[in-house]
Parts: structure tokens; C-alpha cells; sequence
């Protein structure tokens, strides 16, 4: 099989870094889980703090199989998988391995692909740029927005009406601006409180 059969088929990915760590952002914050952050993102955030893992072809096309042996003695029995952009990739090979051995699956998306395995939780952090595609909306159990200046407020609005019922919704002050908007998104979700605040918060605790 060729690497991009292997690729196709799911049983190999360009796996970029995997950490036993929390989850620090969003809906399930504080909870422990085993990242996997698989390479290649065609989105093109200018406040990106990942922007390595946007070429695919820097990172191991690492055997799928592989990735699942590291993930299984993780006593958290969860995975949080993420990028760059996981969707370009089929993970249904990935997901159904690890959901047979009783691991929960949370997907960190931009919804600009597909969606290819089955999860437990689906966040969707929209990007403006590419924005998700129409039928994702109804899929996400949390709506993860990133705002960087005050226009963002709009966006973050725009598609909320698509969203599934009882979506959780949180606005994201960027990290390298949070000095500045910080404010505004405090003040922002007092005005509107079907919003929550999600802080970058492992970046607080310095872990990864
Ligand atoms: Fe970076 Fe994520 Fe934006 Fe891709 S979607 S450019 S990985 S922030």
C-alpha cells in the first residue's frame, strides 16, 4: 500500500505531537485527556499559535495502529483530537479502534471538512476565513469562537441560530490580544448570557 492509500484509508497519519495532559479550553476544561495533534491545516488563522502544524508533510506519516498503542494505557480514558485541522484526515479507522477500547472521543474542528469518525463531543471553533461547511452546525455540541477584536462579536452571532439545541456557546478571547479584549468578552457575555468565557487556561498552568 502507498502512503497516500495509507493515508486515505485512515491507517496512517500525519501525527505531530501526542502528550497526556488536561484539557484547558471549553466545555470539558479541567478534565485529563491524551491529545493526539495531527499535522496539516489549510485554514490560515493569522493569530495561529500552532502555525507548524500546518504543513502535513513536516510531521511522520506515523501507522495508525501505532498511535492507538501509545493512547491505550492512558487512565483517562479520553482523547481530546486535534490539529491543526484533524478533518482533513479519515479518522474513522482512529475512532472506532479507540471507542472500542472504552476511550471517549472529543474532536477539535473548524468545520471547513467533513466529518469523518464518530465522537462523544464535538467543539467547533469557527474560522472566519473558512468558514464551517453548512451541515456541521448541527453536529457541534459546543460552539467555541475566538474573538479578537470587537467585529468578532457579530461573527460569533451570525450562525448561532444553525447550532443544535443546547449547543454550548463560548467566546475566546486570542491569547496574544487578551489584554485588550479581555473587557469586552466579560462585558459582552454579562449583556448576553447564553455566552460563556473560555480561558486558554493549561497556558495559565504551563502545560501543554
Ligand atoms: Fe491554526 Fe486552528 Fe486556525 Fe488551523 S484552524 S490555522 S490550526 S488556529
Amino acid at each position: 500500500m502507498t502512503d497516500q492509500e495509507r493515508l486515505k484509508s485512515g491507517l496512517a497519519l500525519p501525527l505531530m505531537e501526542d502528550f497526556y495532559t488536561l484539557q484547558g479550553e471549553g466545555f470539558q476544561t479541567g478534565r485529563a485527556a491524551y491529545f493526539l495533534r495531527i499535522g496539516g491545516c489549510d485554514v490560515g488563522c493569522s493569530w495561529c499559535d500552532v502555525k507548524e502544524s500546518w504543513n502535513a508533510a513536516s510531521w511522520p506519516l506515523t501507522d495508525t495502529d501505532e498511535i492507538i498503542r501509545r493512547v491505550l494505557d492512558c487512565p483517562a480514558k479520553s482523547v481530546v483530537i486535534t490539529g491543526a485541522e484533524p478533518m482533513m484526515y479519515n479518522l474513522d479507522y482512529l475512532c472506532r479502534d479507540l471507542s472500542n477500547s472504552g476511550f471517549e472521543l472529543f474532536l477539535e474542528t473548524s468545520g471547513s471538512h467533513p466529518i469523518s469518525g464518530s465522537w462523544d463531543w464535538i467543539c467547533l471553533s469557527p474560522k472566519k476565513f473558512s468558514p464551517p461547511l453548512p451541515e456541521i452546525y448541527n453536529l457541534a455540541d459546543e460552539y467555541k469562537v475566538i474573538i479578537q477584536s470587537a467585529g468578532d462579536f457579530d461573527w460569533a452571532e451570525k450562525n448561532t441560530g444553525r447550532l443544535k439545541e443546547g449547543c454550548a456557546l463560548f467566546l475566546q478571547p486570542e491569547w496574544s490580544v487578551i489584554d485588550t479584549v479581555m473587557e469586552q468578552v466579560v462585558e459582552y457575555v454579562k449583556a448576553n448570557p447564553k455566552w460563556r468565557i473560555s480561558l486558554q487556561s493549561h497556558k495559565y498552568m504551563r502545560i501543554p
